[in-house]
């Protein structure tokens, strides 16, 4: 049995980027909880936010975690997923939980390169590179909780993924 891997970790730390990598070196699928929420809610998730409220959007979340959990599964996930403790627990019960950890000024420099995720909206309309050190300051303890392994992920991709197959393997033995 494959039981499913979960990257965590704040916006611009890579899960996406090296969950595909991953999925592809692993022979897993690749789902992405962002873009099941996208699918789920048919709206952006700025206007579902500002429509029905961040508690329905996290409600609404919780189930795409849900229904992305499957076996032989890469799931990247939300930043803010760890912020409710059933889907911590769900996601440690279910598989590993890999988090994607970086340090924040090379979270802002990515994020400030990207011009799509630039145009985001943020989370509480401060400018990104403020709001960056905030909401990591909050949720570090949250990512520490959820996580079963911690990687570097200020290194390039490839790298990334080495050093996460090598953890998994080390789980296998
Ligand atoms: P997330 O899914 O965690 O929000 P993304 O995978 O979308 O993050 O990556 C955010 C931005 O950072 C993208 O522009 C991506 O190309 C870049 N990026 C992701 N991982 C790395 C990395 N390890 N090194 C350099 N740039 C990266
Ligand atoms: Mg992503």
């Amino acid at each position: 049995m494959s039981f499913p891997v979960y990257l965590i970790g704040a916006r611009g730390c890579g899960k996406t980027t090296v969950g595909k990598l991953l999925a592809c070196q692993l022979s897993y699928y690749f789902c992405d909880t962002d873009q099941q929420l996208q699918q789920q809610l048919e709206q952006s998730i700025a206007d579902y936010v500002a429509q029905h409220g961040w508690g329905n959007f996290r409600q609404q979340e919780h189930q795409a975690l849900l229904t992305v959990s499957s076996d032989s599964t890469v799931v990247a996930t939300g930043g803010g997923i760890i912020l409710r403790d059933d889907n911590r627990q769900h996601m440690r019960e279910a598989g590993t939980v890999i988090w994607l950890s970086v340090d924040p000024h090379v979270l802002v420099n990515r994020l400030t390169a990207d011009p799509e995720i630039g145009q985001r909206p943020t989370l509480t309309g401060k400018p990104i590179t403020e709001e960056i050190f905030d909401v990591l300051q909050k949720r570090l303890p949250l990512y520490q909780q959820a996580a079963h392994h911690t990687i570097d992920a200020n290194q390039p991709p490839e790298k990334i993924v080495i050093d996460i197959l090598t953890v998994l393997s080390r789980d296998s033995l």
